[in-house]
């Protein structure tokens, strides 16, 4: 089975970078399901965990804040963050998302709503990769 190498980069470190069987994300319009010699394109990526195939494995990466650009040599995801199921705290995220959630439901002027609803779904996106590990 034919591979190409997919990196997963955040500002902080390269967190992947591996040849792979395929990797299907999540794109603002729709999913999609990248196999070798893919034509090239970018795209943004919703806030959902990627999925990756190698070999008889499966792996998950949740997302956050991405681009996805497909090169004839090369898949680069570019996230704010990436982090793979064993690395999220379950706890932190769980906490986050409570405090979304309150900020959601108090219906104040000053609660900037964007930035919470934007917190909510990195949370649940943790909590969700951190469930199919
Ligand atoms: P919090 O409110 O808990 O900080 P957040 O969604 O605001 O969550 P981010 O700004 O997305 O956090 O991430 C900041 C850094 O912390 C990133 O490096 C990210 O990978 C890491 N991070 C955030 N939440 C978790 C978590 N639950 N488990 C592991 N790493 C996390």
């Amino acid at each position: 089975m034919s591979t190409f190498l997919l990196e997963v980069v955040t500002p902080e470190r390269k967190v992947y970078a591996q040849d792979v069987n395929m990797v299907i994300v999540k794109g603002i319009s729709g999913e999609l399901g990248i196999l070798p010699n893919h034509i090239p394109l970018v795209t943004p990526l919703k806030i959902a965990p990627i999925i990756i195939k190698k070999g008889n494995a499966t792996e998950l990466i949740a997302v956050n804040g991405g681009f996805m650009e497909v090169r004839k040599e090369k898949v680069v995801i570019l996230a704010e963050s990436a982090e793979f199921p064993g690395d999220i705290d379950v706890e932190r995220a769980r906490a986050a998302k409570e405090r979304a959630e309150q900020r959601l439901g108090a219906k104040q002027d000053e609660v900037d709503f964007r930035r919470a609803e934007l917190s909510l779904q990195r949370a649940m996106n943790r909590l969700d990769t951190a469930s199919k590990k």
